[in-house]
């Protein structure tokens, strides 16, 4: 009997955790937890570096190929409206819930940054001004694409496919062999992707054996009521928030998405990279939820970069949190200037482990919060990264049905109106 890669995927999910729980208790000094974990190692870095590997020819040829086939359809400008207008709208509701849970239950309050000397003890937080920040991000959005290629640089390639899809599309029937190949190349390394899935069940759970065998449990208990702020909002905007805008718009079921979705979900969970998803994300979005491959090759991979509802979440909620070990009080003002800070800052983020740990340096200063404080949050971010990379990858699918549906409303429209004109 061969089993679904589904079902596989849920028993990797599932022994991935059991032995993990088996390392803990052994110790993960013990022969067998050493051997265990060695050979999980193994298996995960080549499951990643295999994702790793078709990322950029992925990347670069689902963007220069969408943005391509869009301009055909003369859809290019409402699908830009729809997919920025769904990034920043799904991001501002996650922030919204997660600074309006901290209001009510105040984490952190009660403890206090002295308890954590010891941490923030050495730890250097390096200075990262709005300033600072922009310039870096603005130089580097456009950089030699061979650079970028062979650096894996997922938004200099992002930006330099858009430039070659107009540039494409512009051209005509000049360029059309240049689409063909692209075209092949994106079919050639989808091909591969499905290779790679064969390994998934693998990948994930040697992964989450050691997430799961590596967990500070005592300073996760401490730190408990953050923990359970942070992962209680960020599911119920994984399933009731989006999954609503879902349904509002397109009246597909949720089950029938999270069905559609949960291999791109559970992978995201394990790596904790939205750009080493991304390959899988696709292979979702086109395959189980049917999107048209012409908006999923454009929204998906712009997603993966860009728009990150569980960071959004994560950065403002984290920098209340500090606030409240600081014992200080942050008034409304401020409150929208985290919400500000805490959008651009999930922006930038790239879509690699703890990525949103370095961008929330910026939200702290934006309010004059200690730099130094994310210390004490960095030993129990790789779980809290799991949570908030999946729903990352979540907003991108939702995001690519919501604008596939906007815009063939529009198109429908359009052409009664031309009709009736
Ligand atoms: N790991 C997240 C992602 O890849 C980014 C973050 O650290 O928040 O989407």
């Amino acid at each position: 009997m061969r089993l679904s890669l589904n079902t596989q995927i849920f028993l990797g999910v599932l022994l991935g955790v059991l032995l993990g729980l088996l390392f803990a208790q052994l110790g993960t000094e013990a022969t067998l937890s050493r051997h265990g974990l060695y050979v999980g190692g193994l298996v995960s870095t080549v499951f990643i570096d295999l994702l790793k590997m078709v990322l950029v020819p992925l990347v670069f040829t689902s963007i220069a190929v969408g943005v391509a086939n869009l301009r055909l359809h003369q859809q290019m400008h409402r699908v830009w409206v729809a997919t920025l207008g769904f990034f920043v709208v799904s991001m501002a509701a996650a922030m919204v819930l997660g600074l309006t849970a901290c209001n009510l239950f105040e984490p952190g309050k009660g403890l206090n940054l002295a308890m954590f000397q010891t941490a923030m003890h050495g730890f250097d937080a390096k200075q990262m001004t709005l300033a600072d920040f922009f310039s870096k991000f603005l130089h580097g959005l456009f950089v030699n694409p061979f650079a970028a290629l062979a650096q894996g640089n997922v938004l200099a390639i992002v930006m330099f496919a858009l430039f070659l899809g107009v540039a494409l599309v512009l051209g005509g029937e000049r360029y059309r062999t240049v689409l063909a190949l692209l075209q092949e190349g994106l079919e050639i390394t989808l091909r591969m992707v499905g290779w790679i899935m064969h390994l998934a069940p693998f990948g994930i759970m040697a992964l989450l054996a050691q997430l799961v065998a590596s967990q500070n449990t005592a300073l996760l208990a401490s730190l408990a009521k953050f923990v359970a702020v942070i992962v209680g909002t960020t599911l119920l905007h994984s399933v009731l928030v989006l999954p609503l805008m879902l349904y509002a718009v397109t009246r597909i079921k949720p089950l029938a998405f999270f069905r559609g979705a949960r291999e791109a979900l559970i992978t995201a969970f394990a790596t904790s990279s939205s750009s080493a998803t991304l390959p899988v994300t696709l292979r979702c979005a086109e395959q189980h939820l049917h999107v048209k491959p012409d908006i999923a090759g454009f929204v998906i991979p712009l997603g993966a970069t860009i728009n990150m509802d569980g960071t959004a979440l994560y950065e403002a909620a984290a920098a209340l949190f500090i606030a409240n070990l600081a014992g200080v009080e942050l008034n409304a003002v401020q409150q929208l200037i985290v919400f500000c800070t805490a959008m651009i800052a999930a922006i930038g983020a790239p879509g690699i482990p703890s990525a949103g740990m370095v961008t929330m340096v910026m939200v702290l200063q934006s309010v004059g919060l200690p730099a130094e404080a994310i210390a004490i949050l960095l030993p129990i971010d790789r779980i809290l990264d799991t949570v908030r990379t999946m729903v990352n990858v979540q907003g991108d699918m939702i995001g690519s049905l919501i604008v596939q549906k906007l815009v063939a409303g529009d198109a429908a429209r359009g052409t009664r109106s031309r009709t009736a004109n």
